[in-house]
């Protein structure tokens, strides 16, 4: 017969997450083997633990509620992974973090980290660099150096922290130590990590000296960056196993690197597309031609139609950023802006009062149009 979660937590079937955060917190509190020395309180603190896994984690529950079985050994993330005797070394001390231990049931954070790490092993702390780079390497792609302390493997233990591992002789190896207790109710033990050997079941006879007994020095390593084409503003790059490495030759951790795009003189960046303003002679503006079009990878030239205005945007197909992910380049996105001249030569000035006075012909026939109109 199925367990009923719901109500081993006293909760309704329609609790929320925070609801059943709140139960478990409240009975795990009352049940905890330390702090309850009743009998039977680890069978219900480990009954409560396991109600919590299931209605904690989103999916088991949905699996729970459809199929009414506490069972999940046929289907992917299972309970089955639960161990009970990590969730007692994580409860170590007397006051317990139930918000970490509960948070820990859904993601599989605390209990399945791929797999069981040896003892006394901790994996190396992850590590943030931001590296500014500008527009072109944003482009293009770039290969940056950076130099970084951060904690290595000790190259005189070989990151095993010293020489001649033995046996714990106050747990015999098992990392625990085990009280009992006579009492009304029964005998009653609870488990508590061993004081020596701090849970590990080895100790460590000549400590090395160099990294003193952990395995780790912090250096200063020199570390290559492939930037890849497309990076923007914000964007993270992961370099796996380049963060600190892990105590008593535990893995590494992971290095970040945050990408800062600097700002462009001509270039505005919009996703993969480039936008510019472009100064256009009116004459050519009115006349046509072909100007010349800085872009990233030097000039090329654009055609202006004839009687081009000004805040005409104009797409130069491929001229813009690749897309990080493949997805194409972007285009550049030119707008022209008639620039009228401030100063003008005789020849000039004449050729356009000229002009000024050919266009007046023209204005009174369009006036003369609108007057006809009346
Ligand atoms: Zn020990
Ligand atoms: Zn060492």
């Amino acid at each position: 017969m199925a367990k009923d979660y719901y109500k081993i937590l006293g909760v309704e079937k329609n609790a929320s997450k925070e609801d059943v955060k709140k139960a478990y917190k409240k009975l795990a509190k009352r049940y905890h083997p330390d702090i309850n020395k009743e009998s039977g309180s680890a069978d219900k603190f480990k009954e409560i633990n396991e109600a919590a896994a299931v209605l904690g984690d989103d999916q088991k529950r949905q699996q729970y509620d459809q199929f009414g079985t506490a069972d999940f050994s046929g289907f992917q993330g299972g309970t089955g992974g639960f161990d009970f005797s990590d969730f007692m070394r994580q409860g170590q001390g007397s006051e317990f973090d139930f918000d970490s231990i509960f948070d820990g049931f859904f993601g599989g954070g605390m209990f399945n980290q791929g797999g069981r790490k040896r003892r006394g092993q901790r994996r190396g702390s992850d590590l943030a660099y931001e590296i500014e780079i500008n527009l072109e390497e944003a482009a293009k792609g770039a290969e940056k150096h950076i130099t970084l302390p951060k904690m290595q493997r000790c190259d005189e233990c070989d990151g095993k922290g010293g020489s001649d591992s033995v046996t714990c002789d106050e747990c015999r190896g098992t990392g625990s130590s085990r009280q009992t207790r006579r009492t009304p109710f029964g005998i009653f033990s609870t488990v508590s990590t061993c004081s020596k050997c701090h849970g590990e079941g080895t100790v460590i006879k000549n400590p090395c000296r160099s990294c003193r007994g952990t395995g780790v020095v912090e250096k200063t390593k020199k570390i290559k960056i492939d930037i890849p084409a497309g990076v923007d503003n914000g964007t993270q790059l992961r370099i796996s196993g380049e963060g600190e490495a892990g105590e008593k030759a535990g893995p590494s951790g992971d290095l970040f690197i945050r990408v800062h795009v600097m700002k462009h003189k001509i270039f505005e960046r919009e996703g993969d597309d480039l936008h510019m303003d472009l100064p256009i002679n009116f004459s050519t503006a009115a006349l046509g031609g072909e100007v010349d079009v800085p872009t990233l990878d030097g000039n090329a030239k654009m055609k202006i139609p004839q009687g081009t205005q000004s805040n005409t945007i104009f797409k130069l197909k491929g001229k813009g950023i690749p897309n990080l992910r493949g997805y194409g380049t972007g285009d550049l996105k030119v707008r022209a802006i008639i620039s009228v001249p401030s100063r003008l030569s005789r020849n000039q000035k004449e050729l356009l009062e000229e002009f000024e006075k050919e266009s007046e012909k023209e204005d009174k026939g369009f006036f003369g149009r609108i007057k006809d109109s009346f």
